[in-house]
């Protein structure tokens, strides 16, 4: 198998979905009426849409199959006991709280954990966990390796939390800590995993200072492949056992299934601490549904639970990290400044590197987002300035990177459009000294790229 260089997706397509073709002309127009924001695009304007890996990739066979099964009992359906073992299955924690996405799980979570004064670390916060952190009004503190804010550095695991840093602000900050944190894969970070070792040593600093230790699990799996293909002593474990491993070194969880449940909706929050789970659970029926479904369906209960038995296949997870990197190490032989190394879901362009003449506070990644969508129909998310720049207090400051995210959705695209996509970056690329910078003319106080609207300069 591993001789020949082809990927082969390890999938056949039973069902096909048009995609629209589309002129310049015709994305000039809809850029102008969508205020050159791409979230605010009808996707039909869109060729190939690489805005986000949630919840946007194809289920299988077998996921509909799933589906078939959901029962709809409001409580206690079978489906719900179906996603239980699933999910227990790899993180065996005694409390599993179904939410209708992982940020509804963030809300619960830092509704009781969070509040004025309380200061909460994390490898890099996803931007809806930063924005729950911030609304219930305490502090999201990054605390990555130096490594992770260097788009240049090739360090294997530049998910990795700085221990002494974590120590630093534990001993400093005692009593306001509620709760540690780490993402796997560190998705505004670059879809960069954490180390196994990285792991056990930030729990042995939260076992010194008492502290619980939460995984942000969204790319469990991809960072599980990570671990397997390059830490020290993991290459003959079994994807699912090193998931085990990593659950059992946390206290609890938040998941969007729509990443690694290989789903399109759903997740959940999970905990050993039962007096916790009961506080999470009241604000659960408040706001998302009965314990047993937590605003989802039973049929997306079943969806997920046989996503996540998909999820950890070795010949679905060597694809999707060999796919990532063909389109990654395509762009770095033509030239194009990237986030190394390439990262699970996604590949990352480093717009403030190409374009240097573009400010920070131009939104270099917003102009170039916008660039890849005109030309060639695509569209990118930018992580950076927009995205992270504005503080609470309404003041604004370039954020430590300014990137554009080309998210790959799971078992969608084929290589001939990732080709594509290659070819169209590329040509961006090789004219990026004639983009322009954007400004904002409209704009709201929280997660402002959503639905702020710019104007080219
Ligand atoms: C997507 C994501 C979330 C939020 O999940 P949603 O399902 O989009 O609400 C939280 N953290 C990380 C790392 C994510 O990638």
């Amino acid at each position: 198998m591993h001789r020949w260089r082809t990927i082969v997706e390890p999938f056949r397509i039973h069902s096909v979905e048009p995609i629209r073709m589309t002129t310049v002309e015709e994305r000039e127009a809809a850029l102008e009426a969508a205020g050159y924001n791409l979230f605010n695009l009808h996707a039909d304007d869109v060729m190939i849409d690489l805005l986000t890996d949630s919840g946007t990739g194809a289920m299988s066979r077998d996921q509909w199959a799933a589906v078939q099964h959901g029962d709809e009992s409001y409580a206690g359906s079978p489906s719900w006991y179906v996603f239980l073992d699933a999910v227990r299955e790899l993180f065996p924690f005694e409390h599993v709280i179904p939410t209708h996405q992982g940020r509804a799980a963030e809300k619960i979570l830092f509704s009781v954990l969070g509040g004025p004064g309380k200061i909460v670390p994390n490898n890099t916060h996803f931007d809806t966990t930063r924005a729950n952190v911030e609304f219930s009004g305490a502090e999201a503190v990054d605390l990555v390796i130096p490594e992770g804010r260097d788009p240049s550095s090739t360090h294997p695991f530049k998910g990795n939390m700085d221990l002494q840093a974590l120590e630093r602000l534990l001993g400093e900050h005692r009593g306001a800590v509620p709760v540690v944190f780490m993402t796997i894969t560190n998705n505004s970070g670059g879809g960069q995993p954490v180390s196994l070792e990285n792991l056990r040593a930030v729990r042995a600093v939260c076992d010194a200072h008492r502290m619980p230790l939460f995984l942000d699990a969204c790319r469990f799996a991809e960072n599980a492949w990570f671990i397997k293909a390059r830490e020290a002593g993991q290459g003959d474990r079994s994807v699912p056992e090193i998931v085990r491993e990593i659950a059992s070194l946390a206290d609890g969880m938040t998941m969007s299934a729509k990443k690694d449940g290989l789903a399109n909706i759903g997740g959940w929050l999970a905990m050993n601490d039962g007096a916790l789970a009961e506080q999470c659970r009241n604000i659960l029926i408040l706001t998302e549904g009965f314990v047993t479904y937590g605003g989802l369906a039973g049929r997306d209960l079943e969806a997920i639970a046989q996503g996540l038995r998909e999820v950890v296949s070795e010949d679905y997870l060597r694809y999707r990290i060999r796919s990532t990197a063909y389109l990654g190490e395509a762009l770095d032989a033509a030239g194009v400044p990237l986030v190394k190394p390439f990262g699970g879901h996604a590949i990352y362009l480093d717009a403030r590197a190409l374009l240097p003449h573009v400010a920070p506070l131009e939104y270099p990644g917003q102009s170039l987002s916008i660039a890849l969508y005109r030309e060639g129909g695509i569209r990118g998310c930018e992580i950076g300035t927009v995205m992270f720049g504005r503080h609470p207090d309404g003041t604004e400051t370039p954020a430590a990177m300014d990137l554009v995210r080309l998210a790959i959705p799971r078992r969608t695209y084929t290589q001939s459009h990732i080709d594509y996509v290659i070819e169209v970056v590329a040509w961006v690329a090789e004219r990026a000294a004639q983009l322009r910078g954007v400004r904002i003319v409209e704009q709201s106080p929280v997660l402002r790229h959503f639905t702020a609207r710019f104007a080219p300069l």
